[in-house]
């Protein structure tokens, strides 16, 4: 016997796994320059130089046992004051350590934020389209009902209209994920104010604070000087997750942390909760050595001179070819809008080419293909011409 939905999940693999697996047997039949693989959003800039010296140093410094045993399970609290100083410093957070749990990442952050929420089998999560498609994952893993708020192709900004129909007396939280995969876009000052209001307004009506769950692994990655609000500092109910996999380039080591800042309604409730639903998932204490690594390389920024360069040339050459994209501000990805208006079928056609292209489908906006454009700026170069002949 076994859990059916688990096996499910596991055997399926997600669209964008799908591509990428593909894209490596390709490789073999072809020759890897000739497979243009956008699927992953995989870091292709290096970690910070003083990411592998740190490591080096704390190799010399301390015995395998002190650098490799466990922490607190919410984590060291040498890097909990870290984390705390560096938002403090940056935007006036006025946090304290114990407001910090250290997670593997966004993905386990997530996952124990979700936990920490559901109430009941009612309870429901709401995304804006275009989403991460695995909130749906964990939300679902959670045990609580995942809900997605339709696209506003407008500008893609939130769609309140679309939120209003939406949201109800079991919605325990939203997801704001900015700058957004798989739009790039950053959400502006004005629009996190219209929906704060709107949530300060629906938590009142139904007598129930309506949390904000700020997921924000490409926080850093934004070109222009382009401002990425601090989304606690607009509406107080917000729960952040962070990952340092995009900003220092890591996302194989599995480190980031949930934050409940004191502000928050319920927080030490919330914050005991997240860490008992951590507990659960058997997520305590994120890996001791990368918690002493980001100790010290907490305000280290990752060189974003590719990934700007990359974004130029993709955006404005398939805008010049006559391709609709959404203007990317943030993150490293590049939202395409089939010129067949279908994305799973522009996408399967650029396969044919060896361009690999993820579909839209999972991410809520099915007209649309993302681009990943975390790779090495050649392969963009040489995949231009292809793009124009898949718009002839
Ligand atoms: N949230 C978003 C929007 C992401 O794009 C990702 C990863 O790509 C995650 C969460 C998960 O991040 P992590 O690798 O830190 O678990």
């Amino acid at each position: 016997m076994y859990s059916k939905d688990k096996f499910k999940l596991g055997s399926e693999r997600s669209a964008i796994r799908e591509l990428f697996e593909y894209g490596k047997r390709q490789a073999r039949i072809v020759g890897a320059e000739n497979v243009f693989d956008f699927s992953l959003g995989n870091p292709s800039v290096p970690a910070p130089k003083k990411v592998n010296a740190t490591i080096k140093k704390l190799l010399k410094k301390y015995s395998s046992t002190e650098l490799h045993g466990y922490t607190s399970a919410q984590g060291s609290i040498e890097l909990r004051t870290a984390i705390s100083n560096d938002l403090n410093s940056r935007f006036d957070a006025n946090s304290t350590p114990d407001e910090f749990y250290i997670s593997c990442g966004a993905a386990a952050a997530l996952c124990s934020v979700f936990g920490a929420l559901r109430t009941s089998s009612k309870t429901e999560i709401i995304a804006f389209a275009p989403y991460f498609p695995e909130y749906k994952v964990f939300v679902e893993g959670s045990g609580a009902k995942f809900k997605t708020c339709e696209l506003d192709e407008k500008d893609f900004q939130f769609n309140f209209e679309a939120l209003e129909k939406l949201i109800n007396e079991n919605t325990a939280g939203v997801i704001v994920n900015s700058p957004n995969n798989p739009s790039g876009v950053v959400y502006s000052k004005e629009s996190l104010e219209k929906l704060s209001a709107f949530l300060e307004k629906k938590s009142k009506e139904f007598g129930h604070p309506i949390y904000i769950i700020s997921d924000e692994p490409y926080r850093e990655l934004v070109y222009d000087n382009i401002e990425v609000p601090f989304v606690p500092s607009i509406y107080a109910n917000t729960i952040v997750c962070y990952s340092y996999s995009k900003s220092l380039s890591l996302p194989g080591e599995r480190i980031g942390y949930v934050y409940v800042p004191g502000v928050c309604e319920d927080s030490k409730e919330i914050y005991a909760a997240v860490a008992g639903s951590a507990r659960s998932l058997g997520y305590v204490c994120a890996p001791s050595l990368l918690q002493r690594v980001v100790t010290e390389c907490v305000s280290e920024k990752p060189d974003l001179s590719v990934y700007d360069k990359n974004r130029r040339l993709l955006y404005e050459g398939l805008s010049q070819m006559g391709y609709s994209c959404v203007h990317p501000d943030g993150a490293f990805y590049l939202l395409v809008k089939s010129p067949k208006g279908d994305g799973n079928e522009f996408s399967n056609i650029a396969k044919e080419k060896n361009i690999l292209v993820v579909s839209g489908e999972s991410f809520g906006c099915k007209d649309y293909v993302r681009i990943s454009y975390c790779v090495d700026t050649k392969v963009i170069q040489r995949a231009l011409p292809y793009f124009k002949e898949l718009i002839k």
